[in-house]
């Protein structure tokens, strides 16, 4: 019999909604950058983890790159160095922008509004998911996972 695996709660898609109405002592600013260093940016959440839980995701495109993602709101996302640096997949519907480090490779964020420019967007709903693997001296092995079987609908 293989060892069980523990079973990651399903997502909570309240995360999703409003992002900052959290007291300050909550939020929670972590440094971030590609392997090679090239793209280097800052990412505040509303939770410290392991209150904040982070998603992995059954859906081709977070199976393909081991995704684990948060999702904070545009505004606390900070590109200190090398967002020229990154380039953009997309996919199916064409409606998130999946972008990586031209040099490294590595998947760093989706961007779900890049394809709706002209439309008003709440920028409380304006979410990025943001691959924690990139978060500096993160260890992955006492973060609160969460399920999405995104396999199923995406
Ligand atoms: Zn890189």
């Amino acid at each position: 019999m293989a060892v069980p695996r523990k079973e990651a709660r399903p997502l909570d898609i309240s995360i999703l909604q409003v992002v900052e109405d959290t007291p300050e002592a909550e939020r929670t600013t972590h440094q971030a950058a590609c392997h090679c260093g090239a793209v280097q940016f800052s990412v505040t959440l509303k939770w410290p983890f392991p209150k904040y839980p982070v998603n992995t995701c059954s859906c081709t495109i977070c199976t393909q790159n081991g995704h684990l993602f948060v999702y904070p709101c545009r505004r606390e996302v900070v590109f200190t160095k090398g967002y020229d640096n990154l380039s953009s997949y997309v996919f199916h519907t064409k409606t998130k922008s999946h972008k990586f480090c031209k040099t490294c490779g590595s998947s760093i964020l989706a961007d779900f509004e890049v394809f709706k420019q002209g439309q008003t967007v709440n920028p409380v709903r304006d979410i990025l998911a943001v691959n924690v693997r990139a978060f500096k001296n993160l260890d992955l092995n006492s973060l609160e996972y969460t399920f999405f079987d995104g396999r199923k609908y995406l």
